[in-house]
């Protein structure tokens, strides 16, 4: 039994809905189906989540939606026509559409959330009616109904543990059932989504919740390769992964797979794979539990931008107790998260994502750092960027770090930080934005020696 996850590029268009129909129809295995609202059909169109989210905005500030409601339902007319389904289901896609811009405003924290779950909403109903239309013996099922019961916060629920029980009765079921991806319904029935790109839990708890024997999640690419192809020029593709390293990657800008997605599927010890919509045949990228070694160190490179460092310094603060949990305290109340701690004697940098930061924020901490824990120095260096070097065999191969660090000097990039977590499942350099690509490239070259970078 197959959970199948089709991201918004595969749903996009009547041509790529002929393509999912019979990815579906071509094994009976296949039998959850979670889809995505509709993606981009070229480069510059706009996802229907983009568009729902524009429809919200006008709705909240009181301008005339009328627009923004009719450009998304075309957006779905334009599918059915193409599709020469009945109009019977435009009509209740229409009404779903509409009726958003009844709901009330004030004191109603789930709102948005309930604008953004529509795209995906009705497109479940959409494809389930397709389906039916061409031979399938299929039905859309609401995460209501599914038993996908979340936590109560909006635009970035987790999923109750509760959930499974209900989930796994699923498995008795005889249709093909189309659920929405992206979102849940509380305790109290909200409507309650995951953070963006959510439909990928969706596919991850469904598959741990059937105890499905693959999660089989279809979006736009074979698989998922060893660096950024926009970076470096034709690289590997990789056959295998373990969920560690997809973890480690995808937390570092491999944005194939959303990051939360990966631990249900990794829980309920349920394999996934990344497969092409548009060439299905490819046998895509295997995500396990445990792998076979392919004799190199390094699995895959990954660079993201947009970090920013607070570092401070104060003699002798490896005597003072209590010194971290008082700067992790000013954090916490300032309700700001942070990604990586590198330590000195007398120094600590707080590495965070510069959206955690606004200027009052970051004024509050420099004031309280220095009033409360009289710290010697405390400054904030932007435009910083990580880089991690992936693979679970870098435990056994000696002078990973030392490769790695001559490739970057090579280049010339000076090396701001380096940290190596215990499971030594990845090493993690952080350095200046302007080099992220060029540091991606050199070590590219020195780990896939092989390979033409
Ligand atoms: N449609 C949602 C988004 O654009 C969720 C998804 O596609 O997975 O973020």
């Amino acid at each position: 039994m197959k959970v199948v996850k089709f991201g918004g590029s595969s749903l996009a268009s009547a041509e790529q809905l002929k393509k999912v129909l019979d990815i579906i129809k071509s094994d009976e295995e296949r039998r959850f189906v979670i889809v995505s609202a509709p993606g981009k059909r070229h480069s510059d169109d706009i996802k229907v989540t983009d568009a729902l989210i524009r429809y919200y905005r006008a709705y909240t500030s009181d301008q005339d939606v009328t627009e923004r409601q009719n450009w998304i339902i075309q957006r779905y007319k334009t599918i059915v026509d193409e599709l020469n389904l009945d109009y019977s289901i435009l009509e209740k896609i229409s009404e779903s559409i509409t009726k958003l811009a009844t709901l009330p405003i004030e004191g109603n924290p789930f709102l948005y959330d309930t604008f953004l779950a529509a795209g995906e909403d009705n497109n479940a109903k959409l494809i389930a009616a397709f389906f039916r239309k061409n031979g399938l013996s299929a039905r859309y099922l609401h995460p209501r109904e599914a038993g996908i019961i979340v936590s109560s916060e909006p635009g970035n629920a987790r999923i109750l543990p509760s959930s499974y029980d209900k989930l796994e009765e699923l498995r008795n079921e005889d249709d093909i059932l189309v659920i929405p991806g992206f979102f849940g319904v509380t305790a109290n029935n909200q409507i309650c989504t995951f953070s963006r790109g959510g439909s990928d839990i969706t596919g991850s708890i469904l598959a741990a919740g059937v105890k499905a024997d693959l999660y089989e999640n279809f979006t736009d690419v074979d698989g998922i390769f060893a660096a950024h192809p926009g970076v470096v020029r034709k690289p590997d593709s990789i056959t295998e992964l373990t969920y560690r390293e997809m973890r480690e990657l995808a937390y570092a800008g491999f944005t194939v797979l959303h990051d939360e997605a990966l631990i249900p599927a990794y829980r309920g010890k349920i394999p996934l794979v990344i497969k092409n919509t548009n060439n299905p045949q490819h046998p895509g990228t295997k995500i396990v539990l445990k792998r076979r070694s392919n004799g190199l160190p390094v699995v895959g490179i990954a660079g993201d931008d947009d970090f920013v460092s607070i570092n401070l310094s104060k003699y002798l603060m490896n005597r003072e107790v209590g010194f971290g949990r008082k700067v992790m305290q000013i954090l916490e109340e300032l309700n700001i998260r942070w990604e990586h701690i590198p330590t000195g004697i007398d120094d600590m940098s707080i590495v965070l994502r510069e959206r955690e930061l606004t200027p009052i924020k970051e004024e509050e901490i420099v004031s309280q750092l220095t009033r409360k824990l009289e710290v010697d120095h405390v400054d904030i260096e932007r435009d910083l960027s990580i880089i991690m070097l992936v693979g679970e065999n870098m435990k056994s191969h000696i002078g990973v770090t030392a490769t790695a660090t001559k490739a970057l000097s090579d280049s010339n990039i000076n090396l701001e930080m380096i940290s190596q977590g215990s499971s030594e499942v990845s090493v993690m350099f952080v350095i200046k934005t302007e080099n992220e690509k060029k540091a991606v490239r050199a070590l590219y070259r020195a780990f896939f020696p092989r390979e033409d970078s």
